[in-house]
């Protein structure tokens, strides 16, 4: 997907010109992929752009530096202004991506990461739908991949991980040189775990069901939750319970989940159609109250909204 430049980056503290904004070919991160990031979006909504539960990104993305061993130097409010001023400076009303990235530096080399200076980062622009407008409104085709997600205790999946994404992009690649939209991901185990860069659900019998991270490795996701709490507001019961490959083929409904990706319908898993294909009511109806809930049109949903 292509980025559209805006103005400024904020690195550091500062609000670097987007061209500016470099660093050195020994950095740190880029030789072992020791870094940790974020991605979040802002929608607009009718008081305002507003940036899509802005402190429990920036909270994971602490959590995940603290599992590395990186001393950030901001605290949780420093970095939620940071991302504040990055869509504001760049007036992007209209919504965007969020990129926080936190990365170790230049001036040491090896493998103990200790030494290093940590160095953080903040971009934001305007990006369209990760899995395509097709997707959102129609559906998805899934692949189980045969790369499997990390196991907890090679790679510690509850961290977002920048080298992490190695396991996720073998999927993808996989997936969509093989004629499939996504890769969906088994645990160690065999049991499901996720996408690539989603969290996946199914509706059998009017339940939801989705993997939790301590059983398939899963990210914690934030998409994920919002979406527990609107499913239970709207009267489903949702459960976090271990599924199995053959409980996606036999699924009445499945959609993935992800701050990127939205809520999006999964149409078939390995060329099994998920009920008739097309986007069940369920799913469609989650969808719409998630696209409303992100756009400020409902009124219980306001303090997941952090204006600029
Ligand atoms: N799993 C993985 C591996 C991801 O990269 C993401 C995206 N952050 C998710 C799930 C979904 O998480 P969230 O809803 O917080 O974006």
């Amino acid at each position: 997907m292509p980025i559209t430049p805006t103005k400024y980056i904020w690195m550091d503290g500062e609000l670097v010109e987007w061209d500016k904004a470099q660093i050195h070919i020994l950095t740190h991160t880029l030789h072992y992929g020791m870094g940790v990031f974020e991605g979040i979006r802002a929608y607009p909504t009718p008081n305002g752009v507003a940036i899509f539960r802005l402190e429990d990104h920036m909270k994971r993305l602490l959590a995940s530096a603290r599992i590395f061993m990186m001393d950030v130097p901001y605290s949780l409010e420093e970095l939620c202004e940071a991302a504040r001023a990055v869509v504001r400076e760049n007036n992007l009303d209209q919504g965007c991506y969020l990129r926080p990235l936190i990365y170790l530096g230049y001036g040491e080399m090896g493998l103990n990461p200790l030494p290093c200076t940590v160095n953080v980062a903040v971009a934001a622009w305007p990006w369209g739908t990760y899995l395509g407008d097709d997707g959102v409104a129609n559906g998805v085709r899934m692949k189980i991949s045969s790369w499997r997600r990390h196991d907890p205790n090679a790679m510690p999946t509850a961290a977002k991980g920048t080298g992490m994404y190695i396991n996720s992009s073998l999927a993808k690649v996989e997936a969509i040189k093989a004629g499939y939209d996504e890769a969906i991901m088994l645990a160690p185990n065999g049991n499901v775990s996720e996408c690539t860069g989603e969290n996946l659900f199914i509706l059998e019998n009017g339940t939801l069901t989705t993997p939790h991270i301590a059983h398939a490795g899963t990210l914690g996701g934030i998409t994920q939750q919002t979406v527990e709490t609107i499913a239970r507001d709207l009267g489903y019961e949702v459960n976090y319970e271990p599924l199995i490959r053959t409980d996606l083929y036999l699924a009445d409904e499945a959609f993935l989940t992800g701050t990127a990706a939205e809520v999006v319908p999964i149409s078939s898993v390995d060329d099994r159609l998920i009920g008739d294909g097309r986007p069940g009511p369920v799913t469609t109806e989650i969808q719409k109250a998630y696209f409303a809930a992100v756009r400020g049109e409902v009124t219980r949903y306001e303090s997941w909204l952090d204006r600029v």
